[in-house]
């Protein structure tokens, strides 16, 4: 669990302003979904949380600690991408140790952490197998299994569902809320679809043009927009 705050934070790329000044205090164990058209800067953001790229101005603090410089590998952070970004060549079983092995962690604690995360997201049957011998879905779920072995504060996951058909993709969408309920970690959850923020938020960012728009439960969004952007966003009558 972690609190993560984002004071004034702006990136540019070249002459490209793509985020404006954003304000944003993320409670611990929260489960916080940034919503927003596509290139509106959802990857962007989460991208200068997880420690993938630096702000252009701003900072960033996660428990308090000012985390602005500090190296992506050294922010407790799990980052879930789209495209899985599995390796090949190796066993799910395999992918799931990289990191660790990497962190020189006991052999006994890595397989402990593995028999964990294979029974919480259901890929135990599957541990030998390679990525390419496993359905879109379990492959999702080795992603996140490789996220969830790391025991991070925080858990960042960029439309990690986009690629799911869409049967798969509301049981998997059960399967992370069940998730983010079991390991109460804060979750940053970015989507493009109204009805996956709807259902999985506890607050729900809003963005447009690099701009946050507004921030409240799904409830609060849909009662109260405070523009017609929202309200269309969000889906509300107008
Ligand atoms: P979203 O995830 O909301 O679709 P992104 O954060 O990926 O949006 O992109 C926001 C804007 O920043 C887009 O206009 C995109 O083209 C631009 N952008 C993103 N990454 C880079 C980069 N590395 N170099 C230049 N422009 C970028
Ligand atoms: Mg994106």
């Amino acid at each position: 669990m972690s609190r993560i705050t984002l004071s004034k934070v702006a990136k540019a790329f070249g002459a490209v302003k793509v985020l404006h000044d954003v304000d944003l205090d993320i409670a611990e164990g929260e489960l916080i979904v940034f919503v927003g058209p596509s290139g509106c800067g959802k990857s962007t953001l989460l991208r200068l949380i997880a420690g993938l790229d630096q702000p252009t101005t701003g900072t960033i603090s996660i428990d308090g600690k000012d985390v602005t410089r500090v190296a992506a590998a050294d922010r407790g952070l799990a980052m879930v991408f789209q495209s899985y970004a599995l390796y090949p060549h190796m066993t799910v079983r395999q992918n799931l140790a990289f990191g660790l092995e990497n962190a020189r962690m006991p052999r006994a604690e890595i397989d402990q952490r593995i028999t964990e995360a294979a029974r919480m997201l259901d890929i135990a049957p599957y541990l030998a197998r390679r990525p390419g011998q496993l359905s879109g879905g379990q492959r999702q779920r080795v992603a996140i299994g490789r996220a969830i072995v790391r025991n991070p504060t925080a858990f960042l996951l960029d439309e990690p569902l986009s690629n799911l058909d869409a049967e798969l993709r509301i049981s998997t969408r059960a399967e992370l809320a069940a998730l983010h309920e079991r390991l109460s970690a804060t979750m940053i959850y970015v989507t493009h679809d109204q009805t996956e923020a709807m259902t999985l938020a506890d607050r729900i960012v809003v963005l447009r043009a690099g701009r946050i728009e507004q921030v409240g439960s799904p409830l609060e969004l849909y009662n109260t927009p405070t523009n017609l952007f929202v309200a269309g966003f969000i889906g509300a009558p107008r």
